[in-house]
């Protein structure tokens, strides 16, 4: 698939309004004391038989990741769903295929330079959204994966993603449309926050503010 060159095109991928131009700047993590981190195939090993919560009695199998390894970009969501469940793979449902077009539009793929993660690695029952104690026992992982994937940037996608990793209980209303810093194992990385996909498919009026969100990614990102 393409890249979509035009502002129609862009506009296409993401069923949005008008847009505008961009302005490329980059900002890297600052590298202080990056420590050494778990392999990500030790770390996929650990979480595939890990029973630190009553989630791993109704998976089917543990989600771990998806994408480039390393890539620039690390995507975090929230939990895998039906589909991801059955899959095995992050985002492969409808919101997948969203997120999918919202990453193409500003020149990112999973097949590329995208690395896609979730805070919980189990499916909750019936999509339930997670609860506290599951996101307690399961985030070192996802912390230990950002640190051995070391990406230049964040797109945190969902409330439980961007208060997980921003240590708020703000709204994600309230958080976007400015970069944040992550700080994981001594390494400070910039974060974009927006709504989640399957969010956006149930309320498609927001998706101009995701857009808005992307041109922010976009803006701090030059290697996309
Ligand atoms: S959700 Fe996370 S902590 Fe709970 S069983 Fe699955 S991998 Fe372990």
């Amino acid at each position: 698939m393409n890249q979509p060159r035009s502002k129609a095109e862009l506009f296409g991928a993401m069923g949005l309004g008008p847009v505008w131009e961009l302005r490329n700047s980059t900002t890297a993590p600052s590298k202080t004391a990056v420590r050494e981190a778990a392999s990500l195939s030790e770390l996929r090993q650990t979480v595939s038989i890990c029973t630190a919560c009553s989630l791993c009695e109704s998976r089917t199998q543990t989600v771990f990741s998806d994408g480039v390894e390393h890539a620039p970009l690390m995507v975090v969501g929230e939990a895998p769903g039906a589909d991801e469940d059955a899959m095995g793979l992050p985002f492969v449902g409808r919101a997948g295929v969203l997120l999918d077009k919202m990453l193409h539009a500003v020149g990112a793929s999973r097949q590329k330079n995208v690395y896609i993660a979730n805070v919980l690695k189990c499916r909750p029952p019936a999509n339930r959204n997670p609860e506290a104690g599951e996101i307690r026992q399961c985030s070192p992982y996802l912390f230990q994966q950002i640190a051995a994937n070391q990406p230049k940037i964040l797109l945190l996608v969902g409330r439980f993603a961007i208060q997980t990793l921003l240590n708020t209980d703000k709204p994600v209303g309230e958080l976007r449309g400015k970069l944040h810093h992550v700080t994981i194992e001594g390494l400070s990385i910039p974060a974009v926050v927006t709504y989640h996909p399957a969010y956006l498919l149930r309320r498609p009026g927001e998706k101009a503010k995701a857009w808005d969100d992307l041109l922010l990614l976009k803006q701090h990102q030059s290697v996309l």
